[in-house]
């Protein structure tokens, strides 16, 4: 039986215990050796019978936070059932666990509350964060942590941002296979300065506003020692920070512990990965692009670090690397004479004089790649489109952004208003568009492609750091996974029901950087393959 780690329970205990429960699946031999004669109906079904029953009934429920719901319920009676469904089935069920459909069930997550998963760490628990941790029934491995001020494109959910690490810590397993017994989902309530929320009788996290400054930060800080002290290995993915904190949280923690900053690391790799396969339909190189980005955030900023980082990793002058990346953000395009930059945004504040929304910057700068990570719907706009058609040959076209109706623009949109000669590549799924009798496979940069297999790796060799060669060689890995076929239908990613398989890769190239770099605390093995399927959860019963 799986998972192996806790001694397992009896009778009715184990049919309410999620990790070991296995329901109407359980043979006559386990029925007697754990008392459960009598507790269950005498008939015992396979998993594949209970799988398909339960697709059966999810199907027939039209609404896809229904469908969340009821994905969420089987959860919490059946752990293996619920990732077997998801494994077998990722296309139809990966939008139901997370994107779009999770965004939706982040804003009515008190709404559809029905359990508890993960911990909940509010202000109000200052002082005892490592005791409250110890609370936690298993050793944990992985920590995916948000304080919900940016949850996707949907701004402040304060605590019911928790839907998005148990997502994401659902899309460890599903698409990794990492043991979800190893993972643990966390959300740190500061309070939320969203007046719905606050206004909602039945939201989850506390009435206040949000904390800011030095109280905040030191309230992260206990967390981060209080998490180091309780799970030492621990890898701490932070999820959907604000960018004010993001960036800061990033550079503080990254070079002390094991952490990495999902949406500003992660999206650059799947960015990059999309980006080395439009260039290999194109012929070209990084350094033959010029790169305008809608948005001058965590995904704009993290994807331009990496795309220079790799320029640099081919011996580019950095200097050279970055004049080929602009950004426009909500003020226009970032220049020099800016005054107030962010942080992030300066190394791509180049000498230009001011211009003031996107249209007219693609025009000034004649780009060859445009890449939305702005989360305002509908950016790019026909007009946008058809001056990326007349300007390139092979226009790249990313709209990254998420949920759906954050969309830069939809497959239809893009491939239409470029006379289907885009190199698309999307945040949210879109159905293949038939144009002038082609029919074209958008598929989606999602960075579930990176996240489980970089951390799979890392738990495997027992990475102490998180670095950028690791999200380099991931976005290598996946771009390598991409096909001939792939490419020829307009797909710049593998199909997401490959996940398992790249996955795997990605961890085996994760840790082969790890070794490389000295940051494993273990020793190395003959075949990184076999050590890292030994860490590989089996859903099957
Ligand atoms: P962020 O808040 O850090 O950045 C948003 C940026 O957009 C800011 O720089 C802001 O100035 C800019 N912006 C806002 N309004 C604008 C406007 N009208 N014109 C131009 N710029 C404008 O958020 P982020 O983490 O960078 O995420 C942005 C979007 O990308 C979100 O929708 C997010 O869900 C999506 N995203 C997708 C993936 C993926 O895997 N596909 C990964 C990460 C983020």
């Amino acid at each position: 039986m799986k998972p192996k780690h806790d001694p397992l329970p009896h009778g009715l205990a184990l049919l309410y215990d999620p990790l070991h429960n296995k329901g109407t699946a359980f043979s006559e031999v386990e029925r007697d050796a754990y008392g459960l004669r009598g507790l269950l109906p005498p008939h015992i079904h396979t998993q594949e019978e209970q799988m398909a029953r339960f697709l059966q009934n999810l199907r027939n429920l039209a609404d896809p936070l229904e469908q969340f719901v009821a994905l969420n319920a089987l959860r919490d009676r059946n752990e293996a059932l619920f990732f077997r469904v998801v494994c077998d089935n990722v296309d139809e069920i990966m939008p139901l666990i997370y994107t779009p459909t999770v965004g939706l069930a982040c804003q009515r997550f008190g709404h559809i509350f029905q359990r508890p998963r993960g911990m909940f760490l509010s202000i109000n628990d200052r002082g005892h964060i490592a005791e409250i941790l110890r609370n936690w029934p298993r050793k944990a491995e992985i920590i995916v942590v948000t304080d919900g001020e940016r949850i996707l494109g949907l701004g402040d959910l304060g605590a019911n941002g928790m839907g998005i690490p148990v997502g994401k810590l659902s899309l460890y397993t599903a698409c990794a296979g990492v043991d979800p017994a190893i993972c643990l989902p966390i959300t740190l309530d500061v309070g939320t300065n969203n007046e719905t929320l606050l206004n909602d009788p039945y939201y989850v996290g506390l009435r206040r506003r949000r904390v800011t400054g030095a109280e905040y930060d030191d309230f992260i800080d206990e967390f981060i020692q209080a998490a180091r002290e309780v799970f030492p290995d621990v890898i701490i993915q932070f999820e959907d920070f604000a960018n004010h904190n993001a960036f800061r949280l990033l550079e503080k923690y990254r070079d002390r512990i094991c952490t990495f900053n999902d949406d500003i690391q992660s999206t650059a790799s799947v960015a990059l990965a999309g980006l080395l396969s439009a260039l290999k339909v194109k012929g070209t190189t990084l350094a033959d692009e010029t790169f305008l980005f809608l948005g001058a955030g965590e995904a704009a900023t993290g994807i331009a670090d990496l795309i220079v980082a790799a320029m640099v990793a081919k011996g580019i002058d950095p200097a050279l690397a970055r004049s080929r990346c602009w950004l426009v953000d909500s003020k226009g395009l970032v220049v020099k004479s800016r005054e107030g930059l962010a942080h992030q945004k300066l190394p791509y504040a180049h000498d230009h004089a001011p211009v003031g929304d996107f249209l007219s910057a693609l025009k000034a700068l004649k780009p060859t790649a445009i890449i939305g990570v702005a989360a305002v719907g509908g950016a790019f706009t026909p007009d946008v489109l058809r001056a990326m058609a007349d300007l390139n040959r092979q226009p790249i076209v990313f709209a990254l952004s998420n949920p759906t109706s954050k969309s830069e623009c939809t497959a239809e949109q893009a491939y239409a208003g470029t006379d289907g000669r885009a190199l698309f590549a999307c945040g949210s799924p879109f159905a293949p568009v038939t144009i002038n009798g082609t029919t074209l496979v958008p598929r989606q940069g999602n960075n579930s492609y990176i996240f489980p297999g970089l951390g799979l790796g890392a738990i495997a060799c027992g990475a102490t750091r998180i670095t950028t060669e690791m999200f380099l060689a991931a976005a290598d890995t996946l771009a390598a996974q991409v096909t001939e076929a792939d490419l020829a239908q307009g797909s710049l990613y593998p199909p997401l029901s490959n996940t398992r398989d790249v996955s795997a890769r990605i961890a085996v190239a994760v840790a082969e950087v790890a070794f490389r770099q000295g940051v494993a605390s273990k020793s190395r093995p003959e075949n990184l393959l076999s050590l890292v399927q030994e860490h590989v959860y089996d859903p099957c019963y």
